[in-house]
């Protein structure tokens, strides 16, 4: 799961997590946490929905009549201060104010508080400000430090494997205490007060002109940033409503696999087999690659004509998450079933057994999400829609930037070579659901039996794996100094489930490694798992202890977190003391890793213009949606992978659970799979990976692109990974 601190804030609103299966979890809250639409995430799924309850919607923008008021206040407060602090903080004033108008409100008081706040907090004066920027520096790591450890208390029994969750337990661990402060901080002027002296920059503006900035003014736009929207609580509310009924929508969306039968009646899947759309349905494609191709093709085909009847709504409405009824999915034939193997669950039998399709619910709900959005838009002025907010706040990239970069991944020359490859080892021509492939895997040289014998003994206990993290940091190329004051700064907590990482939110506490050992210790799996938390925790370490100003800690966004995990994760064997894989292996991580960015490169792009066509028709209904989105969807594959499947006009692409409840989160998965490649080509070509992994991780939240830079020496993009697939090409043939 994912939330955020000051900094790592917006940034870790939308976490990537690119290979599925692990988990970062930072502090709960976000920059200030009015932001609901940063959704916290769970291991590799879905979001985990936030407050839900609605409440009557209450706008409060300022009446014209005040802001006529305010006006006439700027223009004799301009001539007072100007006169009082001399010409060359005219510009600042009236930027400032400008910025405190923007968010002042009736409830806020009239011209004359208004005039008084600006008459007496302007620091008009380099010391005034100094003061004002050392405190909110200070301040800010109070508060978001110590809501952190609140908040990691009130979840404390729930996280870890301490025995009984108690019913009150959950009610703790749901309660948020940072829920208010953005809130608190209008309201007390605070935030007021930071608008009027530091400036709200757009990313564009960061961009253009952050080359030429100091550390301090980065800080500076940081700290502004923090008080860069005020969204009415009962704006949030209608966000995190439409969120939870999207949500509760996909975490039902099942279908029982026993009851699909072809045309011969044969049912292909095995009895109480039940699989969510998309995730389990897409896996099991996966999983059908290693059986025998006359088992398995028919299973596959199945499937993919399930999810184009899902895409397309032309499923029956009585099949979803229902064993009572059977359903043969070319011929779209229902019947009662004929066999039960539920055990009453799913929904009850049809009181009326017919076909009639599932009526576009899946794009009403998107669309309540797209409209719950949208009322944020007035209250966020620097990014008034939901897509900017998502790229400009939560990723620090312009949308362009992001999509040329998806486009030079689904248009590469390296497409139709890989294809090849995988028609070769498959022997056939590819098909559409072939996106999906995953057969580039090389037989370990342990088996897991092994490999759960090794590391039970290693670590019978989570405070055996505390002790030997010393020298599994050494072992990863961290100096003997380094790795002890890394162990000394990180916890470890026996996990309840599979593990994450929580980060800290202020340099006296420590960030926490929660990890997942069983009765007879830890399996290899937790291991694996437990290597990669390590590396978010030794990224908290460095990113949030070693920064030289607190609103610039952490990373960019999730994806570098994870990128940098991913370099420990990978050694995992080595500091088992076992052969590290093998070149052969390594290239085929690579094709797999470049075959599934192709894939997701392409459901990110269809998201993305789907976002935008609901913008540019507010009004749509559901079916009006549904006709456009699946049009987007074979648009998108006709330019990208008919080519390369020859078969046009599949709707593959829109499939994705996260388009019904994620608010535009795709594009994180593959931006996270080209960082991953430039940040492991960087430390595979430095060799230093302890001093490499410092350097990076403590640059702090800078856009990606300037973190890239000092990184590697170039900005974020797709180069990286191309090469290594070229590479890895040459190697297996
Ligand atoms: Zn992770």
């Amino acid at each position: 799961m994912v939330a955020a601190t000051a900094n790592r804030n917006a940034l870790r609103t939308a976490s990537t997590m690119p290979r599925d299966q692990h988990e970062v979890r930072l502090p709960r809250f976000s920059r200030l946490p009015t932001t609901n639409y940063r959704l916290p995430f769970r291991k590799g799924c879905p979001v985990k929905t936030l407050l839900a309850a609605a409440v009557a919607l209450v706008l409060t923008m300022p009446a014209l009549a005040q802001q006529t008021n305010m006006n006439e206040s700027m223009q004799k407060l301009e001539t007072e201060l100007v006169a009082k602090y001399g010409e060359g903080q005219r510009a600042r004033l009236q930027r400032g104010m400008k910025q405190v108008a923007a968010f002042w409100r009736a409830e806020d008081g009239d011209a004359a508080a208004f005039e008084d706040v600006v008459r007496t907090h302007f620091a008009g004066d380099q010391e005034t400000l100094d003061a004002l920027f050392n405190r909110m520096q200070f301040i800010l790591e109070s508060i978001y430090g110590h809501m952190t450890e609140i908040s990691r208390d009130l979840q404390w029994q729930s996280d870890l494997d301490l025995g009984t969750v108690y019913p009150f337990d959950e009610v703790l661990a749901g309660y948020t205490p940072s829920a208010h402060i953005t809130d608190d901080f209008f309201d007390n002027k605070i935030a007021f007060i930071v608008l009027l002296n530091f400036p709200i920059t757009t990313l564009e503006e960061r961009l253009t002109e952050g080359e030429n900035w100091s550390r301090r003014q980065w800080a500076e736009t940081a700290l502004a940033l923090n008080f860069s929207k005020r969204i009415p609580s009962s704006v949030n509310l209608e966000v995190g409503k439409a969120a939870a009924d999207a949500s509760q929508y996909v975490a039902t969306y099942n279908i029982w696999m026993h009851h699909l039968v072809d045309d011969k009646n044969n049912r292909l899947f095995p009895a109480k087999m039940r699989l969510l759309e998309h995730w389990n349905l897409r896996d099991e494609i996966k999983a059908n690659y290693s059986l025998d191709p006359k088992v398995g093709l028919p299973k596959q085909r199945m499937v993919q004509r399930v999810m184009e009847r899902i895409v397309d709504q032309t499923i029956p409405d009585a099949v979803v998450d229902n064993p009572h009824v059977d359903w043969n999915p070319y011929t779209n034939d229902v019947k009662p079933a004929a066999v039960n193997d539920s055990e009453g669950e799913g929904r009850p039998a049809p009181a009326k057994l017919t076909n009639t399709r599932e009526p576009d619910t899946r794009y009403a709900k998107i669309l309540s999400t797209f409209r719950a959005s949208k009322l944020v838009d007035p209250y966020s002025p620097t990014a008034p829609t939901h897509i900017q907010r998502s790229f400009e706040e939560g990723r620090q990239m312009l949308e362009s930037r992001v999509q040329s970069m998806l486009e030079e991944v689904v248009s590469s020359p390296l497409v139709p070579r890989v294809a090849k490859l995988i028609e070769k080892r498959l022997g056939r021509k590819l098909e559409p659901f072939d996106i999906w492939y995953n057969g580039f895997r090389s037989r370990g040289a342990y088996t897991e039996d092994q490999l759960d014998a090794i590391t039970r003994k290693r670590y019978p206990t989570a405070a055996a794996y505390k002790a030997d993290m010393a020298n599994l940091l050494v072992g990863l190329g961290f100096t003997k100094e380094r790795a002890e004051y890394l162990s000394a700064n990180i916890e470890v907590d026996p996990a309840r489930g599979s593990g994450h990482a929580l980060g800290s939110g202020r340099r006296g506490d420590n960030p926490h490694l929660r990890t997942r050992v069983g009765k007879d210790g830890m399996d290899y799996k937790g291991f694996n798992i437990a290597v990669h938390e390590m590396g978010h925790n030794v990224e908290q370490v460095f990113s949030l202890k070693h920064i030289d100003y607190y609103t610039l800690q952490g990373v960019p966004n999730t994806a570098f977190t994870e990128a940098l995990a991913f370099v420990f994760q990978a050694k995992d064997l080595e500091l088992l003391g076992l052969a590290k894989p093998s070149a052969e292996s390594r290239a085929m991580q690579t094709l797999n890793d470049f075959w599934g960015t192709y894939e997701i490169a392409g459901v990110a792009l269809v998201e993305m213009k789907m976002w935008h066509w609901m913008y540019d028709h507010p009004d749509a209904t559901p079916e009006q949606l549904k006709t456009a989105t699946v049009q987007i969807a074979k648009d998108v594959w006709n330019q990208y992978y008919a080519p390369v499947f020859n078969k046009k006009d599949v709707v593959l692409l829109g499939v994705y659970a996260h388009m019904v409840n994620n608010f535009l989160y795709l594009p994180n998965y593959p931006i996270g799979h080209l960082i991953a490649f430039q940040i492991e080509e960087q430390i595979e070509k430095n060799g230093n990976l302890g001093a490499e992994f410092e350097r990076m991780a403590k640059y702090g939240s800078l856009p990606p692109d300037q973190w890239m830079k000092n990184a590697t020496g170039a900005p974020v993009g797709a180069s990286a990974l191309l090469h290594a697939t070229e590479k890895a090409l040459t190697v297996i043939k």
